[in-house]
């Protein structure tokens, strides 16, 4: 079994300043924690962090990796939380192993084939680190290496995951030698079969095929010298099994029509200039198949993979590749971006270090990108907070449901787009959230990772204020045209009751107006509309006037004949006048902030007045009724929120008068009527009615009813009343 000493030994030897200390306490605490548990094979689970510290020595990652290797299943296997390993060893330790965590949970979770799309850009969402990345192909090939004591069922679901998710990860980040060993080791779990068959035909030519390579590598050394072309390496390979069995699936070809199944690979000194050189040789020697050359050196691969491939035709007719590149080029091929802790890195902690980390996190990302659907805004690429962080998804948020599906949304989104995206009945009755098992309010915005369960009640409604924190438009529409029929089902009531009130008024029997189907359905076409609940719609919303249904009802000469505004004239007394006028009044002096042609009216408790803050509320029968915001009745209203409106005063072209009813308190004394209506009438404001009276304790009353424009009008005719010699208050009756 490996021990810590073998990994410091590593580190000590490729980071003479590395911070043993901290890989110790990590080993300690691992060990610790780790403690009784076994791995299938029966080892202790120890030897698995152990190992893939090992690993990360070997590739001369530094101390902050190895030590993360160490802690890396901590948390996930053991009752270990974040906090403390941040306790014990910092912010940096731990942001990575919760990556690192993060990433172990998607994989437990998610255990649909289909997703393995999602799962990886999930998988790639939770590397922020580019440490991250290589910790995690690493726990995966030792875990890919050990497999063979676990269950099929479950190797072949780890050898998916790698083979959709890891192996492409490594290629992307030019590790040839890591993707190559993910596959054939997921090949042979996946497809045991054919992964034996091929290994037995591919066993069976080895003493040919290694025969060829030999003769192979020999003509080639020979003539290099020959020729005085330097080189620093031949090596000779057959063709790995899982590329090789893709080959054959996909072009349906027998094994002996593959151009590559053997390989020469020449390393040269570095320059380019050497890997020409060669190249010239071996077209010397052997005749090249035309469209088999391919230049990787002149223009690499996207990955940064640099070579020379041709395919040639050898003694006996038979093709085999032969591939060309320096000792760094090699370097890059095989470790990719894990090449620039190996072979790169001079010194540690020099500003040259810092410099080349920076180009490496750059190189990351611009590697990993390719794997991301929506790539990232230019300016979004400018501003790096840290060295080594990676952002690969400034735009998106992975989550999942309760049984793993991948939900992929908008950075930002809150659990009802979540509940909108599952479906939109789930969203229209959601009531509430769970994340992680927790309760959380509607607005809580999601996080990378996040399990959301959405709690919903059979009944329930949407709300008019999740507008404020639904971002995606599938919940915004939907929520908007939930409320417009709100509104509309609201509105034909209104219109209803306002046609069945003003029926009364022509002492009709409001029920032989409203249930006339044929009457009502004729008076709406009229209108141009459809059916009678548009016409009541359209009364509701304000557009339609009763009285000029009613018309349309009667006909000219019996709906003059009927009008009560001609039979009640001769009896209306003035206090009355003044109510009818300003309901009257409320119809277009308020605007409805983004609904038009909303009924409204003032609210009789707090008779708001231009100028006044108002809020509207959605009231059955009235429209919407437009209260002072500091109206006492406001608070209880607020209980139903979404009937709660915004309305500001409309802009009006022409003054409007409303009346306002003010109770003044005087001394007792005569004159004290006439001194008050005759400040009023000095500042030009008219007065409806006044009358006065004496209270049992002997104060006199003053009741005053004055048409202002305003506010501020009211204001003026208060302080003109408080001026008068013997006024001890003046109160507004009607309001707050
Ligand atoms: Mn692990």
């Amino acid at each position: 079994m490996i021990r810590i000493e073998d990994v410091i030994e590593k580190v000590e030897r490729n980071r003479p300043n590395a911070d043993i200390d901290l890989i110790r306490r990590a080993y300690l605490f691992s060990a610790l924690h780790h403690k009784g548990q076994k791995r299938a094979s029966g080892e202790p689970y120890l030897v698995h962090p152990l190992e893939v510290a090992d690993l990360l020595a070997e590739m001369r990652l530094d101390e902050v990796s190895v030590s993360t290797g160490l802690l890396h299943d901590v948390v996930e296997d053991t009752l270990v939380d974040l906090d403390t390993i941040r306790e014990y060893f910092g912010d940096e330790i731990t942001l990575l192993v919760d990556g690192l965590t993060k990433i172990a949970q998607i994989s437990n979770l998610s255990k649909e084939r289909q997703q393995a799309e999602n799962v990886r850009k999930m998988v790639l969402a939770m590397i922020t680190d580019v440490r991250v990345v290589l910790i995690k192909l690493v726990d995966r090939l030792h875990n890919m290496r050990t497999m063979q004591y676990l269950k099929p069922e479950k190797r072949v679901r780890i050898s998916q995951e790698t083979l959709d998710i890891y192996a492409p990860i490594a290629h992307r980040l030019g590790m040839g030698k890591m993707r190559s060993e993910l596959e054939d080791l997921a090949f042979q779990n996946i497809y045991p079969e054919d992964y034996k068959r091929l290994a037995k035909e591919v066993d069976a030519r080895r003493p040919e095929l290694e025969a060829s390579l030999d003769r192979i590598k020999k003509v080639i050394e020979e003539r290099l010298k020959e020729n005085d072309v330097p080189y620093v390496e031949i090596q000779g390979r057959v063709k790995r099994l899982y590329s090789l069995w893709k080959k054959l699936k996909k072009q349906k070809i027998a094994i002996e029509q593959v151009y590559d199944l053997i390989a020469a690979r020449i390393i040269t000194p570095v320059g380019r200039k050497n890997c020409y050189l060669v190249l010239s040789v071996i077209h010397d020697v052997w005749t090249p198949v035309p469209e088999r050359f391919r230049d990787w050196i002149a223009i690499p691969r996207d990955n940064l993979y640099q070579s020379l491939h041709t395919s040639v035709v050898g003694d006996g007719g038979q093709a085999f590749e032969v591939q060309i590149r320096t000792v760094d080029m090699h370097h890059i091929a095989e470790e990719g971006v894990a090449a620039h802790w190996k072979y790169k890195e001079a010194k540690l902690g020099s500003k040259e270090d810092d410099e080349s980390i920076d180009e490496l996190r750059n190189t990351v990302e611009k590697l990993l990108l390719p794997l991301v659907e929506n790539s990232k805004d230019e300016e979004d690429s400018v501003d790096f907070v840290e060295t080594l962080k990676l952002d690969l998804f400034p735009k998106d948020v992975y989550t999942f449901t309760p049984m793993g599906k991948v939900i992929q949304l908008p950075r930002g989104s809150s659990p009802l787009d979540f509940a909108y995206a599952i479906h939109s009945e789930v969203g229209d009755t959601c009531t509430g959230a769970k994340i992680n098992g927790r309760i959380v309010p509607l607005k809580s915005e999601l996080q990378n990772g996040d399990v959301v369960e959405i709690l919903t009640t059979a009944n329930s409604k949407p709300s008019r204020d999740w507008l404020n924190y639904a971002i995606t438009s599938k919940a915004r529409n939907r929520i908007r045209h939930w409320i417009s029929e709100q509104q509309r089902t609201e509105s034909i009531d209104i219109g209803r009751k306002l046609l069945e009130k003003e029926a009364d008024k022509f002492r009709l029997s409001p029920k032989k107006l409203i249930n006339n189907d044929g009457e009502m359905k004729r008076i709406a076409n009229e209108y141009g509309l459809g059916r009678p609940e548009d016409l009541f719609a359209s009364i509701g919303y304000g557009k339609t006037l009763p009285r000029n249904v009613l018309a349309k009802f009667l006909g000219a000469e019996k709906f003059a004949e009927l009008d009560p505004e001609k039979r009640a004239h001769s009896r209306i007394e003035s206090g009355m006048k003044a109510v009818k006028k300003f309901i009257g009044m409320g119809e277009d002096a308020i605007i409805v902030r983004g609904v038009d042609n909303l009924l409204t009216n003032r609210a009789r408790c707090c008779n708001p007045l231009r100028g006044e803050e108002i809020i509207g509320y959605i009231s059955l029968g009235k429209g919407i009724v437009v209260h002072n915001k500091r109206c006492k009745n406001v608070k209880q209203l607020m209980v139903n929120r979404d009937r709660i409106v915004e309305v500001e005063w409309a802009l009006s072209e022409k003054d409007e008068i409303q009346s306002v009813r003010l109770m003044v308190t005087t001394e007792n004394r005569t004159g004290m009527l006439a001194g008050i209506t005759n400040a009023i009438a000095e500042i030009k404001t008219g007065i409806r009615d006044a009358s006065a009276s004496v209270s049992r304790d002997d104060k006199g009353l003053i009741e005053v009813t004055v048409e202002v424009f305003d506010k501020k009008h009211l204001d003026k005719v208060v302080s003109a009343i408080e001026k008068v010699p013997g006024v001890r208050a003046v109160e507004r009756i009607n309001a707050i």
